[in-house]
């Protein structure tokens, strides 16, 4: 059976159907998908599964990566937090870097897609080696865009705009373009062995890996060690709940090679935790999908106290694990946790401890949360959906002047 046959009980034969219909629109077409890091984070770990169910459908779907130096990737990470509202300025240096770093990837790459799919800042100006008018160029901004400095946007939306299209994953992100923008939210995949249903034995195996006591409650967030994902603040909520409640905390997550300041976050949160023997915090290497899988699934609750957020690929696998999720109400989390239905959202540390004991207090409520979290996930935000808006794009930017699309 072909693999694309196996997400029929997910989705239902009509689904995989219609997504084979317009994939064979587009066959022969070359899709090639520029990112800056093959592991870590949400933008990877999508491409890892969205190229092989591309390739999967017959399209000639591939992925390169831009490389850059120490610097190069110090100026994009100050970029992302500015995209994220944080005030930052850059030297002239650092603009020249930036814009030299770009231009020496278009010269080792190939830049030979018909269709050329950049993701997130760091390669955004290779737009400016477009090739002619035949070739179409979509830029996806990944992060939360919802109040971005200015200076940065500005620098941004320069190249962006020289783009055929722009694609962004929640409404709030929306800004005043000159080209189309397209709202297309990320997805997980429920057959990656990060989603996979686990054998019991496997769970308590990784539990059994990292010391993790499993006859007591198990909060757990999984995230790059990053500001924005407030690991901190996770710290200060756990020690406020387990004044009433002897529950343990694991704090999860690998670096990305484009992020440069994770050992420094990591550091900070080690001294917070303080020696804490109920606090695990787990620095994985890349390719621990079944751990963090089983950490998912051994949890009774799970957090995501982000302070901005561009998807939250991690409040989605945790959601289709049916687990109740207690999530910061930011960027594209609101799209998947409705309030008090399919998780619950909060603003401060002393909201998320509050939500956290009642979740750990009330067994039940927590549970239909989490069954109502997975349907809302089934329905969204699987690979399934996701790929049928990409093809849907690339066929109307490849029939770009046609007002109706007849296929
Ligand atoms: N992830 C991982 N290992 C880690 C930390 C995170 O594999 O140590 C994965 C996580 O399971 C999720 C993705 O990386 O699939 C993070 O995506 P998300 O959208 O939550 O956040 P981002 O890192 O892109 O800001």
């Amino acid at each position: 059976m072909s693999k694309i046959k196996e997400y029929v009980k997910f989705v239902g034969a009509d689904v995989i159907n219609e997504l084979e219909f317009y994939a064979g629109k587009l066959a022969g077409i070359k899709i090639q998908n520029i990112n800056s890091t093959s592991v870590g984070g949400g933008v990877a770990e999508i491409l890892a599964r969205m190229i092989p169910m591309l390739r999967e459908l017959g399209i000639n779907a591939y992925w390169d990566v831009i490389k850059g130096g120490e610097k190069f990737f110090e100026i994009t990470k100050k970029m992302h937090n500015a995209l994220h509202g944080q005030q930052v300025t850059y030297s002239d240096e650092e603009i020249s870097l930036y814009l030299q770093t770009n231009e020496n990837n278009a010269r080792e790459m190939k830049l030979n897609g018909d269709i050329m799919f950049i993701h997130d800042p760091q390669p955004c100006a290779l737009i400016k080696y477009k090739q002619g008018d035949e070739q179409k160029w979509i830029w996806r901004g990944h992060v939360d865009f919802s109040n971005p400095e200015m200076f940065t946007w500005n620098f941004l939306k320069e190249y962006i705009e020289q783009y055929d299209a722009s694609v962004f994953s929640a409404p709030s992100f929306a800004h005043r373009l000159r080209i189309p923008q397209v709202l297309i939210s990320p997805s997980i995949d429920p057959l990656s062995e990060k989603n996979i249903d686990l054998p019991q034995e496997t769970i308590d195996s990784v539990l059994e890996k990292f010391n993790i006591d499993k006859n007591r409650p198990l909060v757990t967030q999984i995230s790059r060690f990053d500001y924005l994902k407030d690991p901190i603040g996770v710290v200060k909520v756990y020690k406020l709940v387990k004044k009433y409640i002897d529950c343990q905390l694991v704090l999860a997550g690998g670096g990305a090679t484009d992020d440069p300041e994770g050992a420094k976050v990591l550091a900070e949160v080690q001294e917070v935790a303080a020696n804490d023997p109920d606090i695990f915090l787990l620095l994985l290497p890349p390719a621990s999908d079944i751990e963090i899988n089983a950490l998912q699934r051994a949890s009774n609750v799970i957090l995501q106290k982000s302070l901005r957020e561009g998807f939250g690929l991690t409040v989605a696998e945790a959601l289709w694990k049916s687990k109740p999720v207690i999530a910061g109400a930011v960027g594209g989390i609101p799209l998947q946790v409705t309030h008090k239905y399919s998780g619950l959202l909060t603003y401060t540390i002393e909201g998320t401890a509050f939500a956290l004991k009642q979740l750990l207090q009330n067994p039940a409520y927590a549970k239909k949360l989490g069954e109502n979290g997975h349907e809302q996930i089934r329905k969204n935000f699987l690979i399934t959906r996701h790929l049928r808006d990409y093809l849907l794009l690339f066929l109307s930017l490849l029939h770009k002047t046609d007002n109706v699309v007849f296929l």
